[in-house]
């Protein structure tokens, strides 16, 4: 149960950067719960449409993932793939599903979303391919300026999310913080701002009034 200031708190910022959202051409809405903002996104995604995601700690913990691998028959699911070529395979495919699903680093109150990525896959379906994208983000995301998304995404999450990747070998999984590495295994490898939607409307932003993912 939240305090009862920083719900408040989280429903002002929300309606805010929903605001800022709109401005920039982003569908976007704000849901106080993740129950609520799971039944949304599921009214967004058609049934006929095939979907797939990127890897991403919020997506597993609102339970949307679970939800879509068992209502939607065209889910391209890369952890089906039995050996590292076929889940590359699938990578490539959900490149051109029809709805792209992903979180982001960090989202400034101005509405521009960060996202830093290893393999490039999930930056590359929000940039272009999937016909929608639906972008869900914790309210913990949120941050005052782009330069402050910048830092949230490289010295907060990514030294985080190194820590759930298997077989990689990077300074911050030692240490616990940005080292400003260069080696192969790098999880830092693309630093991504999506200013805007283009077209108009082809990115949905969920902000939900919780704290999810890091
Ligand atoms: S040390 Fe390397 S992999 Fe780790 S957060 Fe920094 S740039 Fe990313």
């Amino acid at each position: 149960m939240l305090n009862i200031s920083l719900e408040k708190r989280n429903d002002l910022l929300g309606t805010h950067v929903v605001k800022s959202l709109k401005q920039r051409h982003f569908e976007a809405y704000y849901y106080k719960t993740s129950k609520e903002a799971v039944e949304k996104i599921l009214e967004i995604l058609p049934k006929k449409e095939s979907v797939s995601w990127g890897g991403s700690v919020t997506l597993e913990e609102i339970g949307l993932i679970k939800r879509v691998r068992e209502e939607y028959d065209m889910a391209v699911d890369r952890d089906k793939a039995i050996t590292i070529a076929d889940r590359y395979e699938i990578m490539q495919k959900a490149i051109f599903c029809d709805n792209y699903l992903t979180s982001v680093n960090a989202v400034s109150e101005d509405g521009q979303l960060v996202n830093v990525d290893g393999t490039g896959n999930r930056v590359a379906a929000m940039a272009f391919g999937p016909k929608r994208v639906i972008v869900v983000a914790g309210i913990n995301k949120v941050v005052k300026t782009w330069g402050d998304a910048i830092t949230r995404a490289r010295t907060y999450a990514s030294p985080a999310n190194a820590q759930r990747v298997p077989n990689i070998k990077t300074p911050c999984l030692s240490t616990g913080t940005c080292e400003d590495c260069q080696s192969a295994d790098c999880i830092c490898t693309y630093i991504v701002t999506t200013r805007i939607s283009r077209p108009k409307g082809r990115i949905h932003v969920v902000l939900i009034g919780e704290t999810l993912g890091f």
